[in-house]
């Protein structure tokens, strides 16, 4: 064991709650700020979504977690164990389906906190308001907090540490399509995030935007109740069959919205609607950062950061565990890729799938590095990594909101993390690709949570050579 520190983690999340183990593993002192009064983050359902629902009013009062009632995990719950912590079904549990609801993921999270010890460690009901660094020689850090007192009064404080992990998320602040008369548009427009159930949309013209995981899911959802459901994409991807709805159509993306209401597609269609969701994904948001303009987020890039994990002139003092994105509809989104070409990406990204488990190595690097046990590479060195990526991602013309969406790299980037902990990959991290489960959603179509048999396939892979 090394050096022992004090170190503050915002957010008990997934990330939070690895991070917190890890750390605490390494012999620091930790103490995790959590805003809600449970562990768990996204994984907590709430019926209630922010009160604007397209999230643009910056005073809005925000829910955080994004998830629908109906959702189900859309990996299966092997890819999303922890390395010595399996997602096992429970014998007489209340949900023993392979893509599980929601509450089975937040009692694994949950079980998890227990477990290690952790739930000591959490000041719940505690929203860090401020990180900043107030002494560089010592690397000491105030971190504010407040606690709601009565319903419109909080209660602040101050406390130092010497190391700060941001684990807030990234799925919370909605990223909303721009498009000629979106505001003043009189229809309902609500982000995805904001979603719950399907009821407030019967016989109604929805217009959905996106193509990923979350549209998939809300057009399977709305459209036996909707009157016309209309998707607007930017390229076509197999997991959202508009064919198997009699009702749905999909076209290219919207164009322009008038003010009686009609939606204008690039496709030259135009409906008459009466709600637009945006399934358009999210966007990195730190209010709380007080860094003097150290670390920024632009374009969606939070940077400069080493591995996607240090700015480097504040490491190892300020770290990101669980920046790292998988989204792929993301990619698709902003850049209008072809699905061989997709298809070709995801061939190489082995780690892809396993999400829970690059938010694991990141957290045991972190707490490591902090410990001294793992070192880092000088300033200069981590910078010119830094640009080294800018200049790569500028030379492939990917844009700055691809920076933390590792695709193909992430393979590299999971392998990378593994070596700096002596970690030896597991046969199952090699299959449990998200181009196997890609193949697999396209073959056993929309339903493939209940007619792919992935323990069979699990089976295979363990019993092969
Ligand atoms: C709709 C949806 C479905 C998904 N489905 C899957 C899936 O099937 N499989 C999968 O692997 N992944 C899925 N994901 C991704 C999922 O979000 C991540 O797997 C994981 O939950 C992210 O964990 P996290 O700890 O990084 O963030 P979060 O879970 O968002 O946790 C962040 C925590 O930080 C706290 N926090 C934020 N700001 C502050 C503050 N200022 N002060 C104090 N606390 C703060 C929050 O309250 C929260 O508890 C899905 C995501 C979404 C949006």
């Amino acid at each position: 064991m090394g050096e022992s520190y004090k170190v503050a983690v915002i957010g008990a999340g997934i990330a939070g709650l690895l991070t917190a183990r890890e750390l605490q593993r390494e012999g620091h002192h930790v103490t995790v700020f959590e805003k809600a009064t449970k562990v768990g983050g996204n994984w907590i359902y709430s019926q209630r979504g922010d009160t604007d629902p397209l999230g643009l009013d910056p005073n809005r009062e925000i829910v955080h977690s994004s998830l629908y009632k109906s959702l189900r995990t859309n990996l299966p719950r092997q890819a999303m164990s922890f390395l010595d912590y399996p997602f096992l079904k429970k014998e007489g549990g209340d949900d023993q389906r392979t893509f599980p609801g929601h509450e089975e993921v937040l009692r694994f999270i949950e079980g998890f906190a227990r477990d290690f010890g952790l739930m000591e460690l959490i000041q719940f009901g505690h929203q860090v308001i401020r990180v900043e660094l107030v002494d560089e020689v010592t690397h000491e850090w105030v971190v504010e907090s407040r606690t709601r007192e009565t319903e419109s009064t909080w209660e602040s404080k101050e406390e130092l540490f010497e190391a700060v992990v941001i684990c807030t998320g990234k799925e919370t602040e909605p990223n909303i399509s721009e498009f000629p008369g979106r505001d003043s548009w009189p229809g309902l427009q609500i982000h995805s995030h904001n979603y719950r159930t399907p009821e407030q949309f019967e016989n109604k013209v929805v217009v959905l935007i996106g193509n990923g995981p979350s549209a998939v899911d809300l057009l399977k959802e709305i459209s036996p109740l909707a009157k016309q459901v209309h998707v607007a994409v930017r390229s076509s991807f197999p997991m959202l069959r508009v064919d198997n709805y009699d009702k749905a159509w999909q076209h290219s993306m919207i164009e322009c919205t008038h003010k009686d209401g009609k939606v204008v597609f690039q496709d030259g269609a135009i409906v008459d609607a009466d709600v637009i969701i945006h399934c358009t994904g999210y966007k990195y948001h730190y209010p709380f950062l007080k860094s003097n303009g150290i670390v920024t987020v632009d374009d969606n890039r939070v940077g400069p950061m080493y591995k996607h994990a240090f700015p480097p002139s504040l490491a190892p003092w300020l770290s990101f565990v669980g920046l790292t994105n998988r989204d792929l509809a993301y990619l698709m989104l902003s850049q209008s890729i072809e699905l061989n070409v997709l298809i070709s990406i995801l061939k190489k990204c082995v780690y892809q799938a396993v999400v829970f488990r690059v938010m694991e190595l990141q957290a045991r690097w972190v707490a490591k590095v902090l410990s001294g046990t793992v070192e880092l590479p000088s300033q200069e060195a981590m910078s010119s990594s830094v640009e080294q990526l800018y200049s790569e991602m500028e030379k492939k013309g990917l844009p700055k909101n691809h920076t933390h969406g590792l695709m193909e790299a992430e393979v590299e980037y999971a392998s990378w993390l593994a070596a700096q902990l002596n970690i030896k990959p597991l046969k199952r991290w090699k299959e449990l690709t998200v181009v196997s489960i890609v193949k697999g959603v396209v073959q056993y179509g929309e339903n493939f949570r209940d007619t792919w048999d992935i323990d069979k396939w699990m089976q295979e892979i363990d019993s092969s050579d």
